[in-house]
């Protein structure tokens, strides 16, 4: 009997959402979009990372804001606002360096662009860190050291 662990090359999900990542290409010569990653890797390395891109699977129900034409009085066309069923959005731009294998995602929605940990990789994906303030309270302080 054999153990297969399972890890997924890129987040599955990005913030909730299920996302279709392409295979890892290198980068191309010239950047039209998405921009350049950070000239350099953590790791010191030099070399021109892999890029992969992502397309975010609408959420179930989800529906984009749109218009439509309809034939009003007089047989002229008029603009009406209506809702689409949203379809997947390829807005995600993953970065692998081609030394050390560290990943680095621009996502284009937010203009974020996030580092990956190990906990990005499992079947939740990866979920935007829960930011706090602190409160002043010595607990806050406790429990972020
Ligand atoms: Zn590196």
């Amino acid at each position: 009997m054999s153990l297969v662990l399972v890890k997924h090359r890129l987040p599955p999900v990005w913030d909730g959402q299920r996302v279709k990542w392409d295979k890892f290409e290198p980068s191309p010569k010239t950047f039209i979009c998405p921009p350049p990653p950070p000239s350099r890797c953590d790791c010191g390395s030099g070399n021109a990372p892999l890029l992969a891109s992502g397309a975010r699977e609408p959420k179930p129900g989800e529906m984009f804001a749109s218009t439509k034409r309809v034939m009003g009085r007089f047989g002229r066309w008029l603009e009406r606002p209506t809702l689409v069923p949203a379809w997947p959005l390829r807005d995600l731009f993953a970065f692998r360096c081609p030394d050390c294998k560290a990943d680095g995602v621009w996502d284009m929605r937010t203009d974020e662009w996030w580092t990956l940990g190990p906990e990005d990789y499992g079947p939740q994906g990866s979920e935007r860190p829960i930011e706090r303030e602190w409160s002043g309270g010595l607990f806050d302080l406790l429990e972020e050291s």
